[in-house]
């Protein structure tokens, strides 16, 4: 597996989907939303978080943690972002996982990395993009940082869970964490990374006081 920065080149191009949705059906509970995922769909919709889990959204259960996913809709096993003419409606806003297709990410102790998952897009000759340009993520170098903070907090939660292996204290770990990451609303009009470091650190004092 060749691992890519953002500067690398990677044959991603597929014109537009050009009408295919493939990576938009049948997805399972496979699409996790981030915390950024979570104030770039308030900014799309202005929706909360309990108006996004009556149709869009549904929680799923990933090592003991409970994690926000993108819910196929019971009918159609489609996206419920998914518009009549198959293209996303929240397309600007774009949950991540969306947006890295046909990517991958690896965390290591250099950081965060990117490689091809060389069969998932069926396109054929598919033309090569810069990652940086396919992400078209701003501030990318504050998102690669945050998703690598995520990425290590989520580890050592689900850690710690595995190795405690107790209900209650799962059961804690989760109301707080949803509660404070997800739940609570986020300022649209205001810095993402600065609110999720806050969040993160009011996270931070009470895993400090569950785990002692
Ligand atoms: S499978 Fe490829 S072409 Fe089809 S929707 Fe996904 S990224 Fe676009
Ligand atoms: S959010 Fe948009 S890009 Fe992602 S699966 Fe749904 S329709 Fe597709």
């Amino acid at each position: 597996m060749g691992l890519l920065d953002h500067n690398d080149m990677a044959k991603l191009g597929c014109g537009e989907c050009n009408g295919c949705s493939a990576c938009c059906r049948g997805m399972g509970q496979s699409i996790l939303l981030d915390p950024y995922d979570m104030f770039q769909m308030q900014m799309a919709l202005n929706m909360d978080f309990s108006s996004l889990m009556q149709e869009k959204i549904e929680l799923c259960v990933e090592d003991g943690l409970i994690l926000p996913v993108v819910r196929m809709q019971p009918d159609t096993d489609a996206c419920g972002f998914l518009d009549q003419k198959e293209r996303c409606r929240i397309h600007t806003h774009r949950p991540g996982l969306c947006r890295l297709f046909p990517l991958g990410r690896k965390y290591d102790e250099n950081g965060m990395h990117y490689f091809l998952l060389e069969d998932a897009c069926q396109i054929p000759n598919r033309t090569k993009v810069k990652i940086r340009k396919w992400l078209a993520v701003p501030m990318l170098s504050s998102y690669e940082a945050f998703l690598t903070v995520w990425h290590d907090l989520r580890r050592d939660i689900q850690e710690q869970i595995r190795e405690r292996c107790q209900e209650a204290f799962t059961q804690k770990v989760n109301v707080s964490f949803l509660e404070i990451f997800y739940q609570k609303r986020y300022d649209e009009t205001g810095d993402f990374y600065g609110q999720f470091e806050d969040r993160r650190n009011i996270f931070a004092a009470i895993w400090q006081q569950m785990c002692s």
